[in-house]
Parts: structure tokens; sequence; C-alpha cells
């Protein structure tokens, strides 16, 4: 008497066993996994550096109008005071008030090129701070479906452990070393189905000398090329 039955069954749990602790392997790695979240908060990051640069150029150009603005004040209480009679000297200082005038000018511009690049900064940190509270939300909502789905697999992966074992129990020592020395050595799969007249695992081509056998109670029949235990699921 062949167990062949019993054997194909045990075959389908252990692939089933497989694929759960494949799967739980996965979930492990996308669990540790928070690369999105690292980059979105290093973009942040960089974009609130960002604000900093540009508040810090525009103080600047605030301060240097308002040292021209200072300097201007002065030449105009000196031209306008009336201590100052000399007309050369009133004529330097009109040079210098114009000269100043169109420093002040040209500095204000920068001051309003440098309040234009603060504002910027300030929304793309504002976007960057976004991105990276919804790469949170992301990853919390991802990771919690994750959890879940451990406890559904391993619950699953209880029952088919207890079901192998009773498979396993059925059978005769020798069918069963047989079959664990050809799932350690045939990249786990040790039972082939038969479609078609072929051996599903390696697709040779069997003889109906051989599909007889397969077909037989008594006879554990194997592929001539893989050497799996061959069954005929009906
Ligand atoms: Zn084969």
């Amino acid at each position: 008497m062949a167990h062949k039955k019993t054997l194909y069954e045990l075959q389908k749990t252990d692939d089933e066993i497989r694929r759960i602790t494949t799967r739980l392997d996965e979930i492990e790695t996308l669990l540790a996994n928070d690369e999105s979240v690292r980059k979105a908060k290093t973009q942040a990051l960089q974009a609130k550096k960002g604000v900093k640069v540009a508040e810090a150029a525009l103080s600047k150009a605030e301060e240097a109008v308002q040292r021209q603005t200072v300097k201007l004040e002065h030449n105009q209480a000196a031209l306008y005071g009336g201590k100052v009679t000399n007309p050369k000297e009133l004529q330097d200082l009109q040079l210098e008030a114009a000269a100043l005038k169109r420093r002040i000018a040209r500095l204000e511009e920068a001051q309003l090129e440098a309040m234009q690049t603060v504002e910027k900064a300030r929304l793309r940190y504002k976007k960057a701070v976004r991105l990276y509270r919804k790469a949170q939300t992301r990853q919390s909502e991802q990771q919690a479906g994750l959890r879940g789905e451990i406890v559904t697999l391993k619950a699953k992966k209880e029952k088919l452990l207890a079901e192998r074992e009773t498979l396993a129990a059925q059978l005769p020592a020798d069918e069963y070393r047989l079959y664990e020395d050809l799932r350690a050595a045939r990249k786990g799969v040790a039972v082939a189905a038969v479609q078609n007249e072929a051996c599903n695992a390696c697709g040779a081509t069997l003889s109906t000398r051989l599909l007889q056998a397969v077909r037989s109670p008594t006879h554990l029949a194997r592929c001539p090329s893989c050497r799996r235990i061959l069954y005929e699921p009906r």
C-alpha cells in the first residue's frame, strides 16, 4: 500500500506553510523599512534650513538699507540744518545725497528680492512638512495593516503545522523519509502532480506503463527525470 494521496496532501500543506513563512519574512522587512518617512524628514529639515538662510540674508539686506538711510538722514540734516554755508561744501553734500539715494534704491531692490526668497523658502518648508506628515500617516496605516496580517498568517500557520503533523503520522517511516529527502533535494517539492501525462514539476513526459504505475494503489511511482513521487489528482 502506497500513501500517495497523503503524500500529496502533505506536499500541499508544506507548500502553503512555505508561502506563509515567505510572506511573514516579507512583512518583517516592510515593517523595518521606513525609508519614505526618513527621506521626507530629511527634506523637511533641509527646507527649514533654507528658511533660516533666506531669513538671515533678508535681515542683512534690511540692515544695509537701514545704514544708508541713517547716512542720508545725517546728510540731509547737514544740508538743510543751516550750519553749512560754504557753497563748495553744500555742493558736496548734494552730490553725496544723490549717491546715497541711488544706493538706497539699489539696496531696497535687493531687500525686496530677499523677501521674495524668504516667502518661497517658507512655502517650500510648509510643503515639505505636509509631505512628511503624509508619509508618517501612510506608514502607520500600512504598519497597522501588516500587523493584522501577521496575526492572521500566524494562526493559519499554526493550524497547518498541526495538519502536517497529522498527515505525517499517517505515513510509514520509509515513505516519510523519502518525502523529506526529496523535499530537501528538490527545492521543497517532493510530490509532483501528473498533468497531461507529464510530470508537473519538471515537465517530463511519462510513458503509458509509468502512468499505470501512478494509478496503482500499491506502487509509489517516481518521475524518471526528476525522481519526484508522482500523484494524479482526481
Ligand atoms: Zn519530474
